[in-house]
C-alpha cells in the first residue's frame, strides 16, 4: 500500500497511530538536530519530523531531499509542540521511521506556493506544476462541483444529457469555424461546433423534450481578454415552452448554484430589462447592476445654442459620480485621457463639480451661466461634493457605449464593483438583426434560428431593423453568463429568415437543408439557452480571468505553450490530407 492516509487527513484522534503517507516535498527546514518537511498532496500538507539524535542516517537522507521530490514515509502521528492553526493538520506531525524516495525532481522553475514567484508565461509552460498550487487546484475542484450540481439539478427536472458530435459542419454563432481536413474525403473539411445549436434543435424534433450537455465549443475569434478558442457551455434545450418557462427553469438553476456553491441567496425574481432600456440607462446589453450611476440625457438642458459641440451632438449624456468633486485637475485629465483612448474613442470629456455651497463649477463655464448649470445639477440629482461627467457625440449608440465605459471606470474607482456582491438580471427583447458594415447586410444578433417576438413578425418585411427577438441573456456583474432564445420551428419562417439574412435559397439549402427538412416532420415549438461554464466558475471563484479555472488553457494568441500547439504538419501528413500550403510571408 502506497499510503494509508492523505496529507490532509490526520488529526489529534490519530495520535499514536502508525501511518504511511506519500506526496511531494513542499519545503524543508533544518533546526538544530531536527529536520522538518512539509509533505504535500492534493488534500493538504502534513509536517514530517526527522531527528538526527535518534536516527542520524535517516535524517541525513531527509536532508538530501529537494523541493518536489516524491517520497513515501512511514511514521507515528505525534501531537505537535507548536501547533499551526492555519492548516487543518496543524495539530499533529509525523515522527518518521522510514523514508523512501519514489522519484527525484529537478528544481522547479517557480515556487509551488500560493504566492508564487513564477510569471504567467512560465506557469503556462509548466502548467502541470502550476496545477499543484492551491489556488489553481481549488478552481478545478469548484468546477467539478459545479458540473455535478448542474447534472443533478437538470437530471432531477427530467433533462437528459446527450452527447453531440465534434466533427460536424458549420454552425453559425457569428465566429469563424475551426476546421479539420478529412483524409477519407480529400478536399473536404469538418467544422468543430461553435455550439451544438442545430443538433440540439434536431433532438427536439426527435422528441427529447429536455436536453442538456456540458460541452466543448470552438470559436475562431480574435482573442479578447477573456476568451478562449475552446470553452465549455452548459447547453440546454426544451420543447413546448415559452420564454417564461425557460427563464423560470434556468433562473432556478442559477439560484441553486449560488446557494450551494457560494452560500448566496436572492430575494425574489431577477430583474428583467428590455435591451432598449438597458442601452438607454446603461449603454450596455450587459449592465453591471452592482451600482447605480445611471445615464441622464441632457440634450434638453445643454442645447442652448451657446456650445456648438453640444448643439450639434446627436446625444448628450451624463453620469453623477458621488463624492468626486474633490477630483484634482490631474485626475480629471486622466479621465479625459481614459475616454479618448482609441478603444473608447470619445473626443473629450466635460465635467461639472457641485461645490459645497451648491454652485456648479464646470469645464464649460464660458458657454453656460449658473442658471443652466443649476438645471443640470437638478436633472442629474447631484449633491454638493458630486462630480458630473458628460459625454456627447454624433452617434447616439456609440456615445452611450463610451459613457458605459466611463461609468464602469468610475464604479471601479469608487470600489463599487465588489467581487463578493452579485447582481443578476435578464436582458430581453434584443433586436433581431444588426447591420454589419463589413458585410453590408443584416446579421442575426443572436443566431438565425431565433424566433422573432410574435407581435413583431408583421414587421419582418416592412421594417426588419425594428423586429425584436424572443431572446434573453442572463447577465451577472456586467458579464454575459448565458443566453438563448425561442427558436423558429416553422420551415417557412426559417426560410424567410435566411432570405432576410442574405442567403440565396440554394445556399440556405446547402448549409441548413438538414434542419429545414427536419422541420417538415413535426418539429415541436422549442427554445433553450446556454450558460458559459468557464464564466460561471470564474465568477464563483472571484477570478479576473476564465483561464484560471481551465486546466490547460490557451494564451492570448490562442497557443498552448506547454504542448507547443498549433504546430506545422509533416509533409507526409499534408500529402495524406491532400493539402498544399501557400503561406504568405
Ligand atoms: N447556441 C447559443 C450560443 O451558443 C445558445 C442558445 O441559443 O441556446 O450562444
Amino acid at each position: 500500500m502506497y499510503r494509508t492516509h492523505t496529507c490532509g487527513e490526520l488529526r489529534m484522534e490519530h495520535v499514536g497511530k502508525e501511518v504511511t503517507l506519500a506526496g511531494w516535498v513542499q519545503r524543508s527546514r533544518k533546526m538544530g538536530a531536527m529536520t522538518f518537511i512539509d509533505l504535500r498532496d492534493r488534500y493538504g500538507i502534513t509536517q514530517l519530523v526527522f531527528n538526527e539524535d535518534t536516527d542520524a542516517e535517516l535524517c541525513a537522507q531527509a536532508n538530501k531531499l529537494g523541493r518536489e521530490f516524491v517520497i513515501q514515509v512511514v511514521g507515528t502521528v505525534n501531537e505537535r509542540y507548536s501547533k499551526n492553526k492555519n492548516i487543518p493538520t496543524g495539530d499533529i506531525e509525523i515522527i518518521v521511521s522510514q523514508l523512501k524516495v519514489l522519484n527525484a525532481s529537478e528544481i522547479p522553475p517557480f515556487t509551488i506556493e500560493d504566492n508564487t514567484d513564477g510569471g504567467d508565461d512560465i506557469r503556462m509552460k509548466y502548467r502541470y506544476l502550476d496545477l499543484r498550487r492551491n489556488a489553481v487546484r481549488k478552481n478545478l475542484e469548484l468546477r467539478h462541483k459545479m458540473c455535478i450540481e448542474v447534472r443533478n439539478y437538470l437530471s432531477n427536472l427530467g433533462f437528459l444529457e446527450v452527447e453531440t458530435p465534434m466533427l460536424i459542419g458549420s454552425t453559425p454563432e457569428g465566429a469563424r469555424d475551426f476546421v479539420v481536413p478529412s483524409r477519407m474525403n480529400p478536399g473536404q473539411f469538418y467544422a468543430l461546433p461553435q455550439s451544438p445549436q442545430t443538433l440540439k434543435q434536431l433532438l427536439m424534433v426527435s422528441g427529447f423534450d429536455r436536453y442538456f450537455q456540458i460541452v466543448k465549443c470552438f470559436r475562431d475569434e480574435d482573442l479578447r481578454a477573456d476568451r478562449q478558442p475552446e470553452f465549455t457551455q452548459i447547453d440546454c434545450e426544451m420543447s413546448f415552452v415559452t420564454q417564461e418557462d425557460i427563464i423560470q427553469t434556468f433562473e432556478g438553476m442559477a439560484k441553486h448554484l449560488f446557494k450551494v456553491l457560494r452560500g448566496v441567496e436572492f430575494d425574489g425574481p431577477f430583474l428583467r430589462l428590455p435591451w432598449a432600456e438597458a442601452m438607454r440607462r446603461f449603454g450596455s446589453d450587459k449592465p453591471d447592476m452592482r451600482f447605480g450611476m445611471e445615464f441622464v440625457e441632457l440634450d434638453d438642458i445643454l442645447k442652448t445654442g451657446a456650445f456648438p459641440v453640444f448643439d450639434n451632438a446627436a446625444y448628450i449624456g451624463g453620469i453623477c459620480a458621488p463624492g468626486c468633486a474633490v477630483y484634482t485637475r490631474k485626475q480629471l485629465d486622466q479621465l479625459t485621457d481614459f475616454v479618448k483612448r482609441p478603444q473608447i474613442g470619445a473626443k473629450g470629456l466635460v465635467y461639472a463639480r457641485v461645490q459645497d455651497d451648491g454652485t456648479v463649477k464646470s469645464s464649460v463655464d464660458k458657454f453656460y451661466g449658473q442658471e443652466v448649470l443649476q438645471q443640470l445639477k437638478e436633472k442629474m440629482e447631484a449633491k454638493p461634493g458630486d462630480l458630473i461627467l458628460i459625454l456627447s457625440g454624433d452617434d447616439a449608440m456609440k456615445t452611450r457605449k463610451q459613457l458605459c465605459e466611463l461609468r464602469l471606470e468610475m464604479g471601479e474607482r469608487l470600489g463599487l464593483r465588489d467581487k463578493n456582491k452579485f447582481a443578476l438580471l435578464w436582458v430581453t427583447e434584443f433586436p433581431m438583426f444588426e447591420w454589419s458594415e463589413e458585410e453590408g447586410r443584416l446579421m442575426a444578433m443572436h443566431h438565425p434560428f431565433t424566433h422573432p417576438m410574435d407581435e413583431d413578425i408583421a414587421l419582418l418585411d416592412s421594417d426588419p431593423a425594428a423586429v425584436r427577438a424572443d431572446a434573453y441573456d442572463m447577465v451577472c456583474n456586467g458579464v454575459e453568463v448565458g443566453g438563448g432564445s425561442i427558436r423558429i420551428h416553422d420551415p417557412e419562417l426559417q426560410e424567410k429568415m435566411f432570405e432576410i439574412l442574405g442567403f440565396t435559397p440554394e445556399k440556405a439549402q446547402e448549409q441548413f437543408g438538414f434542419l429545414m427538412n427536419a422541420f417538415k416532420y413535426g418539429a415541436p415549438p422549442h427554445g433553450g439557452l446556454a450558460y458559459g461554464l468557464d464564466r460561471w466558475v470564474s465568477l464563483f471563484a472571484g477570478l479576473d480571468s476564465i483561464r484560471d479555472c481551465i486546466a490547460f488553457p490557451k494564451n492570448n494568441s490562442g497557443r498552448d505553450v506547454m504542448l507547443d500547439a498549433p504546430a506545422a504538419l509533416d509533409q507526409s501528413q499534408l500529402d495524406e490530407l491532400s493539402l498544399k500550403l501557400d503561406l504568405k510571408a
